[in-house]
């Protein structure tokens, strides 16, 4: 691991503040990027690849597409590619699928359970981890948000993600 890979966290506390998360990732990359996701069944990674949706115009439902693999997402700049790799058996069937065309350059692939195609995916822009994490204060469990930059692509999202509101156009 590079010591110096930027990391975004975050303490998230319920299912609209992890849209919200994935939203605000989301509106940073239109200029295309793959994203894996990372963490148990159940934690979230569904939830906020909702989020990066709606931020790309999609407002209908998100389902994890676990036996067709991918989902694509039609969306006025071309495609969001949600995989969830879960019952993949053998990374090759990736190859079968084709699936170096769906990661090309300027496209949007968000990839749950990635370490299932190991070998075949390409390496990612960033590294969504999530877990579980119990708020000591209110103890309801909410969900801490790991995001790490993979490439200087993923630096640059990052980099965005990270800037103050102050600094955004128009404010
Ligand atoms: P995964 O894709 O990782 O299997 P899902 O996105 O399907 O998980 O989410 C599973 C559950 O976790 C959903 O019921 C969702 O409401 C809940 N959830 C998502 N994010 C949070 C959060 N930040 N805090 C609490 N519950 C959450
Ligand atoms: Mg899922």
């Amino acid at each position: 691991m590079n010591q110096l890979q930027r990391t975004v966290t975050r303490y998230l506390d319920d299912e609209a503040a992890m849209v919200a998360f994935g939203r605000a990732l989301g509106a940073h990359l239109r200029g295309g990027a793959t994203v894996f996701l990372e963490g148990n069944l159940g934690v979230g990674k569904t939830t906020f690849c909702r989020g990066v949706l709606r931020a790309f115009g999609h407002r209908g439902a998100v389902k994890s597409p676990t036996y067709t693999l991918v989902e694509p997402y039609d969306i006025d700049s071309g495609t969001v590619y949600h995989f969830d790799l879960y019952r993949l058996g053998d990374p090759e069937e990736l190859e079968f699928m084709g699936v170096r065309d769906y990661f090309a350059p300027g496209q949007v692939c968000l990839v749950e359970w990635p370490a299932r195609g190991r070998g075949v995916l390409p390496s990612p822009d960033l590294i969504v981890s999530v877990s579980v994490q119990v708020d000591p204060v209110k103890f309801v469990s909410g969900r801490s948000v790991a995001v790490i930059a993979q490439t200087q692509r993923g630096e640059k999202i990052l980099q965005l993600l990270e800037r103050p509101v102050t600094e955004l156009p128009g404010m």
